[in-house]
């Protein structure tokens, strides 16, 4: 018998809310090799990386960068993340 699931969805921690949601549904960011965080549209960018939901709340600039800072323990300039680029699959 094989153990993979054939219907196994990948689910990610809102790096936030600590919810957990599918993955496809969240905006992944990573921190690159100069530190710089950006938003990984790919979801394959190299380096550490952390999602966000698309919770409103979760987006609010504020909130979004005291969480993307606490997950990848990278400073979050203000203003650095455009949060209009920001489209969650619908
Ligand atoms: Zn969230």
């Amino acid at each position: 018998m094989p153990k993979r699931r054939p219907d196994h969805i990948p689910i990610r921690t809102c790096a936030v809310c600590r919810q957990v949601r599918p993955k496809r549904a969240m905006t992944r960011f990573v921190r690159g090799a100069d530190g710089a965080i950006v938003i990984d549209r790919t979801g394959k960018a190299a380096g550490r990386g952390t999602y966000v939901c698309e919770d409103p709340a979760c987006r609010e600039p504020n909130q979004l960068a005291a969480g993307i800072q606490r997950a990848l323990s990278a400073q979050v300039a203000p203003g650095t993340l455009n949060l209009e680029e920001i489209h969650a699959p619908s």
